[in-house]
């Protein structure tokens, strides 16, 4: 079984790709003897330099997964994530330690993702130290300078990560992850774990980092305001495959994949602004086991009028507009 787009890029220009996954395939194995678990089922993506490429999809689509193989964090069992120039699917350790100065992660929950016991200059220092061998003075120096850039005030670098607020912990995090001049940020949902009153300075703290410093961004997000105003390209995932792509504007405006309409019309029907029904989907296919040979959303999609071909044949990813690529046997047939 082969999901292989004939058309891979995002969109037709020549620019340089900063990341590209070929037939990247995750598989974990089941746990507590259950069935092993498709988490990235043979994906292809291309993002040019300086775009933002949003990822959206319900939770268990394999958003996460796809980030963390992105810097080899996990382990793809196949395929090929050529990131920077490394492809971290074959990369030894030293290769990606390299490359995780050159690509930075933040994570969704902020006081996680840093050290308990390290101060904060410490915990923005400590890339510094590996990646770049500053000490002293120069180190001092640095992490200031960087904790001006993400607009932390440098007087709280002695403390610890329990003593700032949910914000200050993520602009910490920020500040970490950009501690080596990456040309790749990966956000994995950075602003979802924050009070609703912080998601906004740290998303346009983000757009403000990304012009000054000309970076490319992969942002997961369920937030679909939010993946409008920040991202340039957008990835639906389901069941661990990448089900349409393309602009965002193109997306979200002419979604064509039945998963996209059902997602963004599940979202317009949370908005009390918006008078619009829930969008249909057969709720019963939710508990239907996956054949993987077919169509993953198929038990759930009310647009097939051919379950047969939805149920045995992989849909290709193909061109359906300008920048759209869509997998589906029925969009545009
Ligand atoms: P998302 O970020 O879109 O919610 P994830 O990448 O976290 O999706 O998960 C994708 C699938 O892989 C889910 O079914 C999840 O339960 C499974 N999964 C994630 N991490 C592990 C793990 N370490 N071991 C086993 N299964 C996992
Ligand atoms: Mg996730």
């Amino acid at each position: 079984m082969t999901l292989v787009s004939e058309n891979l890029s995002m969109s037709t220009s020549t620019q340089d790709a900063v990341v590209e996954l070929r037939d990247l395939v995750k598989v974990y194995p089941g746990r507590g003897g259950g069935a092993d678990v498709v988490a990235i089922d043979h994906t292809n993506l291309r993002v040019e330099k300086g775009s933002t490429l949003g990822i959206v999809g319900e939770s268990g689509s394999g958003k996460s997964t796809l980030a963390r193989c992105l810097l080899g964090l996990v382990s793809a069992d196949s395929g090929v994530a050529n990131v920077l120039g490394t492809d971290t699917v074959s990369a030894g350790q030293r290769e990606l330690r390299d490359l995780r100065g050159r690509a930075g992660i933040v994570f969704q929950e902020p006081f996680e993702a840093l050290d308990p016991r390290m101060r904060i200059e410490d915990a923005i220092g400590e890339p510094l130290r590996l990646h770049r061998g500053l000490r002293g003075k120069a180190l001092e120096a640095k992490v200031v300078e960087l904790m001006e850039l993400v607009v932390l005030d440098p007087a709280l670098r002695h403390r610890y990560p329990h003593q700032l607020s949910g914000g200050q912990q993520q602009r910490t995090n920020i500040a970490r992850a950009l501690a080596t001049e990456p040309q790749l940020l990966v956000l994995d949902e950075p602003t979802s774990a924050l009070d609703v009153s912080v998601r906004s300075e740290i998303l346009s703290l983000l757009v403000t980092l990304q012009n000054e410093l000309d970076l490319t961004y992969i942002l997961v997000s369920h937030d679909l305001t939010t993946i409008r105003a920040v991202c340039s390209h957008l990835a639906v995932m389901y069941l661990g495959r990448v089900v349409e792509q393309g602009r965002v504007e193109d997306v979200l405006d002419r979604p064509t994949h039945p998963y996209t309409q059902f997602l963004l019309g599940s979202a317009l029907s949370l908005d009390p602004d918006v008078k619009t029904p829930p969008p249909a989907v057969n709720e019963a296919g939710l508990d239907t086991k996956v054949d993987r040979n077919g169509c993953c959303f198929a038990p759930r999609c009310v647009a097939t009028t051919d379950p047969g071909a939805c149920t045995s044949t992989v849909p290709l990813l193909v061109q359906r507009g300008t920048t759209q690529l869509v997998a589906c046997h029925e969009a545009g047939a």
